[in-house]
Formats: structure tokens, C-alpha cells, sequence
């Protein structure tokens, strides 16, 4: 007949176990620890929470939130952009309460293609950036067979109200604090230039190139509006940080 362990040899387990359970938490802390800042680890870039974000890396699950850290301060805006960037920092403009932009640049570079903007947001910027890398260029791949080798865009900054097909809102527009690019159209490096104006409704590949364009820019944007959209957007798409996720 087995005897009852004694309440001594209870307690004794009940130790044990918990002291089992903390040194296996250490060790995975220290772990996790050791793959995120060791020099030599081998967790890539992407995976790393312990880097920034880096506009190039492949987007895995935790680049948004990459995104969102770059995006929270405006020194970690300006250092992920120096990557990807030909840029310059501006000094802050500030018309008027509805009408400012902080962390203001200027592109000439934007992901290795050429976008030549006067004024935008840092934010503004980098979102492009992510736009172009990861949704422009590969969509240029795969349904052109070149590359893009310039973004045409008609404006960022531009101190307004919100127009809409019934005349001007009361509301400010996104372009009002430069936190949306209007973009109208591709220039790609075989010499053919792709107008959304003329070329959206093209049935071929060219159409097939501005329709993903636009798709992948509502990863990188809360807001993507297009020729679908309405006839104030026939030209261009109005990408916008901001918003509540309307992609049309
Ligand atoms: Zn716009």
C-alpha cells in the first residue's frame, strides 16, 4: 500500500515546479533577447523587432507595425526615409491652423524611381515609398515586364477645403496638413508612359498595371480613391494617410 507523500514533500514539488517554470523563462527571455540584439543573429531584418523599419526589406507580419513605430516620431520618419530616399528636411510650414505640415520635405528620389515633389509630409513620404517597393514595382514586373522609373503626381501639400462632386466641403482637405499625394500617372523604363486619364480603362496589360497600383496602395494608405471612384478622380489617384479605409 503506497503511503501519502507528506505535506513536506508536497511543498517540496510545488517548488520545484515553480522554480522550473522561471528558470525555463529566463532562459527563453534571454533567448529571445539574444536573437533579436546579437550582432551575428540569424532572425532576418524583417523579422526583427529590435530594427527599424527598412523600406526595402521583404514585408513580413511585422513590418505595419514597423510602419506605425517610423511614423510615431518624426527623427524615425527621417531615418527611415534616408534609406530610400533623395530627400531634404524643410522647415516646418504653418499657414494657418488647418494648413500645417511639421516634418516637411522635399523628394527628388523616392524607392529608386524618380518623384520630384516640392513639399510633402515625412509620412506622406514613406508611405509612398512602401507604396512603390512593395506594390508598384512588383506590379510593373509581373504585368509589364519593366520597371517604373517615375511617378507623375499632381501635388501633396495644397491648403483646402475637401471638394467633392456637390462643390467644396466645410471640412479641411488631407492635402491641407500634406498628409495625401495625388498620383497620375507611371513612367516606365522602356519609354511608355501610363496615364490614368487615358489609360485606366484599358482592357490590356496597361490597365491591368494601374488597377494593382491602386489595389496595393490601400495597404500603405487608409484611404485610396480613384477613376472608379468619381469623375473628380478620373486623373488621378488621391492616396491619403488618413481616413477610414475607403479603397475604390
Ligand atoms: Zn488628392
Amino acid at each position: 500500500m503506497s503511503r501519502e507523500p507528506s505535506r513536506f514533500t508536497i511543498a517540496l514539488r510545488q517548488v520545484h515546479r515553480r522554480l522550473t517554470a522561471f528558470i525555463m523563462s529566463v532562459v527563453a527571455l534571454f533567448g529571445a533577447y539574444q536573437l533579436h540584439y546579437h550582432p551575428q543573429t540569424p532572425l532576418p531584418q524583417e523579422w526583427n523587432a529590435a530594427l527599424p523599419l527598412d523600406v526595402s526589406a521583404p514585408v513580413s507580419a511585422l513590418t505595419g507595425w514597423k510602419l506605425r513605430q517610423a511614423l510615431a516620431s518624426p527623427d524615425a520618419c527621417l531615418a527611415a526615409l534616408d534609406q530610400t530616399a533623395r530627400y531634404e528636411a524643410l522647415t516646418p510650414r504653418n499657414d494657418r491652423e488647418e494648413c500645417n505640415v511639421p516634418n516637411r520635405v522635399a523628394l527628388s528620389d523616392l524607392a529608386n524611381v524618380s518623384l520630384s515633389l516640392d513639399e510633402t509630409s515625412c509620412a506622406t513620404a514613406l508611405r509612398t515609398a512602401m507604396w512603390i517597393e512593395h506594390g508598384v514595382q512588383p506590379a510593373a514586373r509581373e504585368l509589364l515586364g519593366t520597371q517604373v522609373a517615375r511617378v507623375v503626381h499632381i501635388g501633396s501639400y495644397n491648403c483646402r477645403r475637401i471638394r467633392t462632386s456637390s462643390g467644396n466641403s466645410t471640412r479641411w482637405s488631407s492635402h491641407a496638413t500634406a498628409d495625401a499625394l495625388d498620383v497620375a500617372g507611371f513612367d516606365l523604363a522602356d519609354g511608355r508612359r501610363l496615364r490614368l486619364i487615358r489609360d485606366w480603362s484599358d482592357t490590356d496589360s496597361a490597365g491591368a498595371f494601374l488597377r494593382a497600383a491602386q489595389a496595393s496602395s490601400c495597404k500603405w494608405y487608409r484611404t485610396s480613391l480613384g477613376p472608379e471612384y468619381n469623375a473628380l478622380h478620373a486623373d488621378h489617384f488621391h492616396l491619403q494617410a488618413t481616413g477610414w479605409g475607403t479603397c475604390r
